[in-house]
């Protein structure tokens, strides 16, 4: 299995923004792990243009779950795929709580991305309460059953363990935490695809930064992560590019 660094921009990026694109790729242009940025959809075009020929793959941070119509300010998967995205980020929680995206919208919008042939990012991750009230696993497994595609695969899917507590916060779970969640995931995962469950890439992501992610990349069932903040500025990812190639 190959280790995956993704990088979700959120509403940040300009054109000028590009220029840590080609920073990230002067740097790094053949890490043994894989490479992947998520621009604002603004962006994926011109940003693909950059990485053509590169180790760096694009994608985007949502879609739409039907193919076209009349459905004002959405993007469909075959536009991202056309723009140059191979990846599409779904149920970041940021979507689940501004949009109120549920598991079942998380899972139609995975199912048109499998279907397209681009790979799902599907985030989960429980709340603050959640977790103080010991119902971390509960919420985690219940988000996974409800929101991966029913076909999903190693190929097609990758999950983003994603404690709401963490993103953007400078906080993270403990070592041990993470330990727990991510062999839970992966046992859930067993039973939900069988084999193909070892093949799946199972992200953390959380305010990962240079300075914590050899640590959490040591962690058994850390395939790799989904960096926020520190995924803007080429010198932080491709530090963590860097921490996941070694590890
Ligand atoms: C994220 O939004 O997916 C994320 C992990 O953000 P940050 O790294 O900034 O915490």
């Amino acid at each position: 299995m190959k280790k995956l660094a993704a990088g979700n921009w959120k509403m940040n990026g300009t054109k000028a923004s590009l220029a840590e694109v080609e920073a990230l790729l002067a740097a790094h242009p053949g890490p043994t792990c894989e490479m992947l940025l998520c621009p604002p959809a603004t962006l994926i075009s011109q940003m693909a243009a950059l990485a053509a020929d590169s180790a760096l793959m694009v994608g985007a941070q949502d879609c739409h779950a039907k193919p076209q119509g009349a459905h004002t300010g959405d993007i469909s998967v075959a536009m991202l795929k056309d723009a140059g995205a191979s990846h599409v980020i779904l149920g970041h929680s940021e979507r689940r709580t501004d949009h109120g995206e549920t598991d079942a919208q998380v899972r139609a919008k995975a199912e048109a991305v499998v279907d397209a042939g681009l790979v799902a990012i599907v985030c989960i991750g429980e709340t603050e309460s959640e977790r103080d009230a010991g119902q971390t696993l509960a919420v985690i497994g219940s988000q996974i059953d409800g929101s991966i595609p029913m076909a999903a695969t190693a190929a097609n899917l990758v999950v983003a363990y994603e404690p709401v507590w963490a993103i953007g916060t400078g906080r993270t779970p403990t070592l041990a935490e993470i330990a727990e969640v991510h062999s839970f995931l992966r046992g859930r995962l067993r039973g939900l695809i069988g084999e193909e469950a070892e093949g799946v890439r199972i992200l953390y992501g959380g305010s990962v930064k240079p300075s914590n992610a050899t640590d959490i990349f040591a962690v058994p069932h850390v395939d790799g992560a989904l960096v926020g903040g520190a995924s803007l500025k080429a010198a932080d990812f491709g530090a963590i590019v860097a921490a996941l190639s070694a590890a």
